[in-house]
């Protein structure tokens, strides 16, 4: 979060840089707008500049997808037809990281000031080219996600499985592994503890915010969403198995 009075001191400098180095993995942008003349150009120019866009027109839209999406990046504008960004802002941050771009119309210095309060982590200002947002974005995701990693460590083998932390990239058997952030993190975090159990709390705490409510259905939701992109049978797994009423540990595999 910049410090209020110094708005963005680095975005001049990433001007002109939009083809600077590219983030690995397809990152999901979740754009809250209401205006169509906007999100139209704006969902085109991020699919391809390689991003997978949606589009929440209501803040009520965008709390709703920021939970069922998990987006790698939120981009919220202000005035929105049911309530402000602001709200949609502080609510968001009460739950998750998310990296969020706020929209502000020109001249709402105060509005940009309360947004980066919030835990916003950059603004734009209307109006602004898909060009300069997309830089914009990929400088906030680097920082963010620089800031979120471990130092970009080897990759971790389990078996057949390979967990790459720096690239945010899975793969079984040399096959890339469609994951969700979340999806992803879970699989690192039991990956690095391959063999030794995880508990339910640790991965709650790690992965998500413990205060959120609801997530321990979510993290049973993660696990067998996993599962199934691993080819886990619940009942006999090969990789995940539950240890009951405590969490979860990796395997290496057993023989299919
Ligand atoms: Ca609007």
């Amino acid at each position: 979060m910049e410090a209020a009075g110094s708005p963005s001191p680095a975005a001049s400098s990433f001007r002109g840089h939009t083809d600077d180095v590219q983030i690995p993995g397809k990152r999901t942008v979740l754009v809250v707008e209401d205006e169509e003349s906007i999100t139209t150009p704006l969902t085109a120019a991020l699919a391809r500049e390689g991003f997978d866009a949606a589009v929440a027109p209501t803040a009520a839209a965008a709390l709703e997808l920021a939970r069922s999406l998990e987006p790698d990046l939120v981009l919220l504008d202000l005035m929105l037809p049911d309530g402000s960004g602001l709200d949609v802002c502080r609510e968001l941050r009460r739950t998750s990281k998310v990296p969020i771009i706020v929209v502000t119309a020109r001249g709402d210095e105060a509005d940009r000031v309360v947004g980066l309060e919030l835990g916003a982590d950059d603004y734009v200002v209307k109006p602004f080219s898909a060009r300069e947002l997309v830089a914009r974005i990929r400088a906030v995701l680097r920082r963010t996600e620089a800031l979120a990693e471990p130092p970009p460590d080897k990759v971790i083998r389990v078996g057949p499985l390979a967990v790459d932390s720096a690239r945010r990239l899975a793969s079984l058997e040399g096959n890339a592994l469609a994951l969700s952030r979340k999806e992803f993190e879970v699989l690192e975090l039991l990956a690095r503890e391959a063999g030794r159990v995880v508990t339910r709390e640790r991965l709650l705490q790690e992965v998500w915010d413990t205060e959120w409510f609801g997530s321990t259905k979510t993290l049973d939701v993660h696990v067998s969403a996993l599962r199934r992109k691993l080819r886990d049978d619940p009942a006999e797994p090969r990789f995940i198995h539950t240890v009951r009423g405590v969490g979860f540990r990796l395997s290496e595999g057993d023989a299919p």
